[in-house]
């Protein structure tokens, strides 16, 4: 079907919309793919359809080929299955929670691993059945906090995710690498770039799990990666952990007036003016020192719980890193937010004194090493290893502690990664220095394990008549998202520039002028190129100016526009390819064969 302009639901704008901060955003919205709805919510117009509708395509050969099958749930799930996994809770104010006219609990899912599990343990219930993996194209709901860059991270978008179900631990790494496998063909597919990135699950639950991330500017995650090949979300990276030091010869550790020092840079200068560290190892700098960051962490639950963090002083801590490493350590499952104590949680602690907090909650604790016995969880950075030594708060106003030695005069809870990871560090697997870069999550893919199928009871007879949990894996990728990627990537100041395998159309076929033979010409071009088996979009406006079309052109952004004109006169039109700007003139007998050929090209 031809997408003739003159009938096509399309304004195209001259504006930028004045909520778009990225270039895809813009111009889908310009282009008269997308309107906006609500935040993060958007309506799709015929071209943004036929876009999407091609993506998913690519999505669903993919899944095909590895075997998966296309299921469909709905979107409006019941409260039960959610509560028994936990994550009607868990999943905090991310989630679209409703009530039907009976006041029972419904949602609007921001992900299905329970519905899935649930349909398998209905019809399956013996090894025989696996594997299988089962996939949906579905619209999610998740309320997400900071909507933005319309399509990138809306509150309402369309996944693709999948679920694989085995009978073993082999079998779902089996699984896992098919599906691996799948996405770096779909991405490759959509001209995305894509590096898979060691992960941490989330409120996903599992282990084994990897992020597919497209390096973009515009990307909401850092990454790290290395020279050497090492790629991992900066949530996953562990840090290199320095030998434990002998302290056997070690001074005790003194306590000395340090007046006006809370911060660390007061604290260098006066410690610099008191006792110079050492001739050979120079000033006293940053890293010497021990900050103790109290934080305050959001449990699930909805409690409110302080913990105390012990980093070198050069580094300050991540909370988003935090937020994923923390949970372990609390024993707790869930989504928690992490955010600096304020004033009103350090009044209910008096001994915690505001830039001379030491790892104890007193003096005499933190001698002592209290680590254990403190009232506040005490967790340290791994580079706080048994024998470093710190200069650290002596819980009282203008007193620090020199020399205070780690697992001599202080101990802890728990060692946690939650500084920044900063280009220069090293790879943990010592395949050399990590530079940080800036990605956008296009998919993610996690061994879940058993956990859906424990608490849902997914279990199927083995091989010797016994009753065995379905071991499970959950793949996602983001459909929308990639639009908002592929936009994203392929576009110049004029307007978007699809490849070719996602266009909305191959050509774009722009008759110039009023002149009834351009049109005519225009026309058989068209319906050849039709016959042929190309998708056409055809300017066929007739009162419109050759300027908008030509800026519409543009801006719509199809990989070929082929112009028919003045040069009709002459017998030639031009064709033009989208991205590098190249014209050139072909005779009208041979437009058809020379567009055909580009296109090929294009592919
Ligand atoms: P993010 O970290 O970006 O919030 P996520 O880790 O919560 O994503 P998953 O639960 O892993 O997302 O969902 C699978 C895929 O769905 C993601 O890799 C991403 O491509 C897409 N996705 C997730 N949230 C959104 C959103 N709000 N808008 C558009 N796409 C999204
Ligand atoms: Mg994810």
């Amino acid at each position: 079907m031809v997408l003739r302009l003159s009938t096509l639901f399309l304004r195209t704008l001259r504006e930028d919309p004045a909520d778009a901060e990225v270039a895809s955003h813009r111009l889908l919205v310009r282009a008269g793919y997308i309107r906006r709805a609500a935040p993060g919510i958007y309506t799709w117009l015929p071209l943004g359809i036929k876009v999407l509708a091609k993506v998913e395509a690519i999505v669903r050969e993919e899944m095909a080929a590895i075997g998966s099958q296309e299921v469909h749930f709905p979107a409006l799930l019941p409260r039960e299955p959610y509560e028994a996994s936990n994550r009607w809770t868990e999943y905090g104010e991310g989630l679209f929670r409703l009530k039907d006219r009976k006041q029972n609990d419904y949602l609007l899912a921001p992900t299905h691993e329970e519905v899935f599990t649930l349909l398998v343990k209905d019809l399956y219930s013996s090894y025989k059945d696996l594997p299988l993996s089962l996939y949906q194209i579905q619209t999610k709901y998740r309320d997400e906090a900071r909507p933005r860059a319309g399509l990138m991270r809306g509150r309402e978008f369309i996944m693709k995710d999948a679920y694989s179900f085995d009978i073993d631990d082999a079998g779902l790494e089996e699984s896992y690498q098919a599906h691996r496998g799948a996405y770096f063909r779909i991405f490759e597919r959509l001209g995305l770039e894509v590096i898979a990135v060691q992960a941490t699950a989330g409120a996903m639950g599992g282990s084994k799990s990897e992020e597919f991330l497209h390096p973009s500017p515009v990307g909401e995650d850092t990454f790290v990666r290395s020279a050497g090949g090492y790629a991992a979300n900066v949530e996953a990276v562990s840090t290199v952990v320095p030998q434990d030091i002998d302290f056997s010869g070690f001074p005790s550790a003194e306590v000395r007036d340090t007046p006006n020092s809370p911060t660390i840079e007061t604290l260098v200068a006066v410690a610099n003016g008191l006792a110079p560290r050492d001739a050979d190892r120079g000033e006293w700098t940053a890293a010497d020192t021990l900050k103790n960051v109290v934080l305050a962490v959001q449990l699930p639950t909805g409690e409110r719980e302080l913990v105390i963090i012990g980093v070198p002083g050069d580094r300050t801590v991540d909370l988003k890193r935090l937020e994923a490493t923390l949970p372990e350590h609390l024993e707790v499952s869930g989504e928690i937010s992490v955010e600096a104590a304020n004033d009103e949680d350090l009044r209910k602690h008096p001994l915690l004194v505001k830039g001379y907090i030491g790892p104890g909650l007193t003096l005499e604790d933190t001698l002592l090493g209290i680590g254990g016995r403190s009232r506040l969880r005490y967790l340290v950075d791994p580079r706080v290893v048994s024998g470093s030594q710190w200069i650290t708060g002596a819980n009282a106003a203008g007193q620090h502690v020199f020399g205070l030695v780690a697992g001599r005069d202080f101990g802890w809870d728990g060692v946690v990664e939650s500084v920044e990871v900063r280009s220069g560090d090293q790879a943990p697997d010592g395949s050399g220095e990590l530079e940080i870069a800036r990605g956008v999550e296009m998919g993610h893919v996690f061994q879940l394990g058993r956990r859906y199928a424990e608490v849902l009871d997914l279990k199927v007879l083995d091989q010797n008549g016994k009753q065995v949990v379905v071991t499970m894996g959950s793949y996602g990728v983001g459909v929308t998202r990639a639009i908002a990627a592929i936009a994203e990537k392929n576009n110049d100041d004029r307007g978007l520039i699809w490849p070719l395998a996602v266009a909305p159309a191959e050509v774009h076929v722009v008759a110039v002028g009023k002149d009834e033979a351009v049109f005519e010409a225009a026309e058989k071009i068209t319906a050849d190129l039709e016959a042929a088996g190309a998708e056409v979009m055809f300017d066929d406006r007739l009162k419109v100016s050759p300027g908008v079309k030509f800026g519409d052109a543009e801006l719509i952004g199809v990989p070929i526009i082929v112009a028919v004109g003045r040069g009709l006169a002459e017998g030639v039109v031009e064709l033009k390819d989208r991205r590098s700007g190249e014209a050139q003139n072909v005779p009208v007998d041979e437009a058809v064969a020379r567009i055909l050929k580009l296109r090929e090209q294009l592919s």
